[in-house]
């Protein structure tokens, strides 16, 4: 059913739309995570007369972001759309992991209603800030009617969790939604839409309510020229749980890289090949030994990869098992 409420609660988490340099010319050599949610909503007029709930849920720079976080806020994200009143939840974020707390967020609670993620490449000093233009769309799109799933707003797009992607290392217009494009558009504060918006089933917050400290371990190892395969045997020694490679075109992998990656599926770790590109997907080809990821980038593959095997975990009604090495757990 949709939503007749109008209320938005803004989750503040960090980076560097929260962040501050000491003189306003600085765009990089400043401190993310500095200024309070409840700052960054002051600094927008436009949000004076919307009914607005603001919540510091943590102060980090993204590049440091945690599954602890992740869990946590998946849980107030889920609290608060609870709540008739709400109509959509708006996370303030770092740029640099914003792609995979997205997919995490969507691929957990697929929400019926908006949870939108809103980042800024110039910290809140800057002579011309994104920050709070971006909140105000950001805020926009969460009382958009109808408007559902993670969304990310940055420079005037909406991009869906599945696709988006940060591009671009200093523009403000630095993330893309790739071939797709984004969803939509904000302009003047209306929303013109350019696809509809995402579907998908939530995994639910059960997957997630293990302590992550016993999470599985899940890395990520780079298909390049000169590969080998002994990054892939230390992680096995260490009990790695599941392996992502960033397999380069088509998902083509090194063949040493690859003899390793075998092998270590045959240990019974869990490995995913992901496409190096920036556009397109891993297209199967018959007899592949090694699953692919399709459209997901890397560090989304990862994320998802760690859900499946927390899924299985949960229906095996498997207790998560102390962190051991591999060749121990097997003997
Ligand atoms: N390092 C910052 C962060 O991800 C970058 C940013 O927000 O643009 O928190």
């Amino acid at each position: 059913m949709q939503s007749t409420s109008s209320r938005v609660v803004i989750l503040g988490t960090g980076g560097t739309i929260a962040g501050t340099a000491a003189s306003a010319s600085d765009q990089v050599g400043y401190s993310a995570a500095q200024l309070g949610v409840a700052q960054l909503v002051a600094a927008v007029p436009e949000l004076a007369g919307v009914p607005l709930e603001a919540e510091q849920l943590a102060q980090l720079d993204s590049k440091d972001m945690d599954h602890a976080t992740w869990r946590a806020l998946a849980q107030r994200v889920a609290r608060h759309l609870e709540r008739d009143e709400v109509a959509g939840v708006v996370v303030t974020h770092g740029t640099d992991t914003l792609e995979e707390t997205a997919w995490f967020l969507q691929r957990v609670l697929a929400p019926r209603k908006p949870v939108v993620l809103c980042a800024a490449m110039r910290p809140a000093t800057a002579l011309s800030p994104d920050g709070p233009p971006n909140l105000r769309d950001a805020v926009r799109v969460a009382r958009e009617p109808g408007a559902r799933g993670v969304l990310a707003v940055l420079a005037g797009q909406v991009h869906g969790a599945a696709e988006v992607q940060k591009l671009h290392a200093y523009r403000i217009d630095a993330f893309g939604s790739g071939e797709a494009g984004p969803l939509a558009c904000v302009e003047e504060s209306r929303v013109r839409m350019l696809r509809a918006w995402p579907e998908g089933d939530a995994l639910g917050l059960g997957l997630v309510q293990a302590d992550p400290a016993d999470w599985p371990r899940v890395e990520i190892v780079t298909s390049h020229a000169g590969a080998g395969g002994a990054i892939v045997e230390a992680l096995c020694a260490q009990g790695v749980d599941g392996l992502v490679v960033a397999a380069s075109g088509n998902g083509t992998v090194h063949h040493a890289l690859e003899s390793a990656l075998l092998a270590a599926q045959r240990q019974g770790v869990a490995v995913l090949r992901a496409t190096r590109c920036v556009f397109g997907r891993v297209i199967p080809v018959a007899g592949q030994a090694l699953a692919d990821a399709g459209g997901l980038n890397p560090v989304k593959a990862r994320v998802e990869l760690l859900l499946r095997l927390l899924a299985a975990r949960l229906s095996a009604g498997a207790p998560c098992p102390p962190r051991t090495s591999r060749a121990a757990r097997r003997t």
